[in-house]
């Protein structure tokens, strides 16, 4: 069974282009709920432990460079099949690739400055949730404190 809750980072790149307004917007028409979200910068550590399935890569260094570079906003999304609905929303990893309407289509820079992060399954959409938000900073929609 597919979860329903996915994590998001709207990356430096998106933040200093001035697009977290329009790219929330259509994280909310699209149908997903925020149960969390915070502005915040990532430190050195916290990017290399973040992106450490990469770090064989050989964009690692710099990807740990680029997302400790300035602020993100990073956030919790509510939808059935979340992790799915919201690769699907964002588009591929490279925006020239990406299909039209998707937010890495319309907000990209490159490949690297790709404008969000979308967990890539369930599993991981809880683990990065957990990198960012205590149960208590979670809301469900009466605004109570925390996840049933
Ligand atoms: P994310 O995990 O950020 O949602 P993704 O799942 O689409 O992106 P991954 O393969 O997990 O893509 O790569 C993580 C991030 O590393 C990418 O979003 C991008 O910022 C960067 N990246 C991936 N491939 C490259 C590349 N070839 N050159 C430079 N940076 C890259
Ligand atoms: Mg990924």
């Amino acid at each position: 069974m597919s979860g329903n809750i996915t994590f998001t980072m709207i990356k430096p790149c998106a933040v200093s282009d001035g697009h977290i307004g329009q790219i929330l917007a259509q994280i909310n028409k699209a149908g997903f709920r925020i149960v969390a979200m915070k502005l915040t910068k990532l430190r050195k550590g916290e990017a290399e432990a973040f992106y450490s399935i990469h770090r064989e890569r050989p964009f690692y260094n710099e990807l740990v460079e680029f997302m400790s570079s300035s602020p993100i906003v990073a956030a919790v999304l509510e939808k059935e099949n979340a992790v799915v609905e919201y690769r699907k929303l964002i588009g591929s990893t490279d925006p020239a690739k990406a299909d039209e309407g998707t937010i890495r289509k319309l907000y990209a820079q490159s490949i690297q400055n790709n404008a969000v992060h979308g967990s890539d399954s369930d599993d991981n959409a809880e683990i990065e949730s957990g990198f960012f938000f205590s149960m208590g900073e979670r809301f469900n929609k009466k605004g109570a404190v925390g996840l049933q």
